[in-house]
């Protein structure tokens, strides 16, 4: 389905700001215009509530959630950036792997399974897109994603 990236981010973001766990801010730098993309809006709901959700979990001490999207090129290149316990350099491919949690994710603390992100990628990359991860532990960990470009509009946002 074609559609508005930005619109459909800003949702997504807007039901999660909705119940902000006490101790996080959200902050949004998006496009003040229209990037249309051709997605399946259920995969990519799914895709977008793991991330953002891994974000809160993975950041026991709250900060700031970054929200970020820009135009490169023929991609759109989407982001969410976190100030919570990061990932280990080794192994910021392997958290993409089915049932992967790092070590201080295996405790009770962190519920989950370890198939979020394998996914995630799955669904990201039936778009063709790409997924991957920056971080520097102890200080926080961004999430990439890339999705083709449609189109474009201008728009101004009140
Ligand atoms: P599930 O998503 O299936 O409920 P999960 O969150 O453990 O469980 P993934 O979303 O696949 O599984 O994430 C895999 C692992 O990657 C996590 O267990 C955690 O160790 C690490 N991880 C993911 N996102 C972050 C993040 N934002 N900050 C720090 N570590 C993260
Ligand atoms: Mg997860």
């Amino acid at each position: 389905e074609r559609m508005d990236f930005i619109e459909f981010f800003h949702h997504i973001i807007d039901r999660f700001e909705m119940n902000v766990p006490e101790g996080f801010q959200f902050n949004r730098d998006l496009p003040n215009q229209s990037y249309y993309v051709s997605i399946d809006v259920d995969k990519m709901t799914q895709v977008l509530d793991n991330v953002i959700s891994n974000a809160i979990k993975y950041s026991p001490n709250g900060g700031t959630i970054t929200f970020r999207v820009s135009k490169q090129r023929y991609q759109l290149l989407i982001s969410v950036e976190d100030q919570g316990m990061g990932v280990a350099y080794d192994k910021l491919d392997k958290i993409f792997d089915r049932f992967y949690r790092a070590d201080k994710a295996r405790t009770r603390k962190f519920g989950g399974t370890g198939l979020g992100l394998a996914i995630s990628k799955e669904l990201v990359e039936a778009h063709h897109g790409r997924i991957w991860a920056s971080s520097k532990e102890g200080k926080g960990t961004t999430i990439n994603i890339t999705l083709p470009l449609m189109g474009m509009k201008r728009r101004n946002r009140s």
